[in-house]
Formats: structure tokens, sequence, C-alpha cells
């Protein structure tokens, strides 16, 4: 099987590339964010916020996250439930966060990721894919971007769903979640071992997507 791993901070354009990418190669696209935030929506849905005050363990003995794949679209379950309208809030982004930090949550959610690659070709989003879900990818990428461009990027996004979101509170989540995902000592974010930093800073998504497509037709045997 082929793996791709992408890792990179918020906003850097990880998830569109890697969809556009993985439909250009016929791959499937894993996007690992959404597992978190399933977790994250578990702990707020349960009445907890980002302080994470509660028996993690056990409410995650008592909780099931699967993908399942809709036609080329990834859906996540939480406790059977389809939860892909509702994990994309920026408080739901917080919460990923928070949970990501705790071992026993990314403890949880490691085999499901493996068991996706082992069984497919995929192009993998996340934040330590290269480093600890993947090390054996076939190619690890870095994707990132300067905090105020992954902003605007966030920013377009969220209002073009029709959602009414605030630029300075974008920056100061990415800032904050950019920090929480470098500095905890589980699986941080950093470029993994033989991996390549891949800077979108300065180009927009098509040319983004043309420069990803040579680096994997030179670095991939598709
Ligand atoms: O990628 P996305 O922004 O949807 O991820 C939500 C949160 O989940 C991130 O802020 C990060 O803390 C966490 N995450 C992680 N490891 C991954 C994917 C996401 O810690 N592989």
């Amino acid at each position: 099987m082929i793996s791709i791993a992408l890792d990179g901070p918020a906003g850097a354009g990880k998830s569109s590339l890697a969809r556009a990418a993985a439909k250009k190669l016929g791959f499937i696209y894993v996007d690992t964010g959404a597992l978190y935030r399933a977790v994250g929506l578990k702990f707020s849905r349960k009445g907890y916020d980002t302080e994470l005050n509660c028996d993690i363990a056990g409410l995650l003995s008592d909780t099931a996250v699967d993908i399942r794949f809709i036609g080329e679209e990834q859906h996540v379950f939480l406790d059977g439930e389809d939860v892909n309208a509702l994990i994309r809030t920026p408080e739901i982004s917080m919460m990923a966060s928070a949970v990501s930090a705790k071992p026993a949550v990314r403890a949880f959610l490691l085999e499901l990721q493996r068991k996706l690659a082992s069984e497919h070709n995929v192009i993998m989003d996340g934040r330590d894919i290269g480093t600890v879900v993947l090390p054996d990818a076939t190619l690890k990428l870095f994707v990132t971007a300067k905090p105020e461009t992954r902003a605007d990027r966030r920013y377009k996004e969220l209002t073009e769903k029709g959602m009414d979101v605030n630029y300075a509170d974008i920056l100061s989540d990415i800032k904050t979640r950019d920090y929480n995902d470098t500095h905890r000592e589980v699986a941080p974010l950093k470029v993994a071992d033989g991996g390549i930093v891949f800077d979108t800073d300065n180009l927009n998504f098509e040319e983004s997507l043309k420069a990803l497509m040579s680096i994997i037709e030179k670095e991939v045997e598709v």
C-alpha cells in the first residue's frame, strides 16, 4: 500500500490539497483532525470545557469513533451518529486541540488510523502522521504557511459556509492551536525524519496543488 503523510499546522491548506491530490491519484483521503474533533465533540456534549477536568480514560471507554466513506467523502461517526456537520465550529476546534494533547486520546485513535492505511492507498492529513502514525510512509510532507495567511484562508472558508466568525478570533485560535500542537509532550507537531517541508505561503490553491503533484510524481511510484 502507498501512504502519503501530510502534516502541518492548522489552516495550512492540508485538507483541500489532500482531497484534490487523492482524487487525482485514486487514493483515499483521510482527515485525521476529524477524529480528534469527534472526541472533542463527545467531551463538549458531556459538559466539559478545554480544561478537561474529567476521567478521560473512563469517558473514552464509553466512546466509539469510526470513519466510513460515502462516495469519496469521509464521514466520521461518533457513537454511531454521523457528526460531520457538527465538528467544524471554532468551539470544537479548540476542544479538539485540548483533547489531542492527552496521551489516552492519541492512543485511542492510533489503531483506526493505521488500519485505514494498511487497507487502502491513502493520503492522510494530520499533525503526527509522518512522525508517529505512519513513520514508514512512502512520502512525508510538512505543509506550512504563516499564521496570518492561514487565518485568512480559514476565515474565507468559514464565511463561505455562512458562519458568523471574526478574523481576530480565528488568528488567535490558530496561534493557540499552533502553540498547543508544537509544545505538547506526546506527538508534538514537527517535521518527520526524512520529511519534506512544503511552504504554501505565496501560492494560491492551484499553484500549491501543482507543486504538490510534482513532488508526489517525483517521489512516489503510483
Ligand atoms: O486538522 P484539524 O484542524 O481539523 O485538527 C483539529 C485538532 O486536532 C488540531 O488542532 C490538532 O490539535 C489535533 N490533531 C492532532 N493530530 C492529528 C490531527 C489533528 O493532534 N493527527
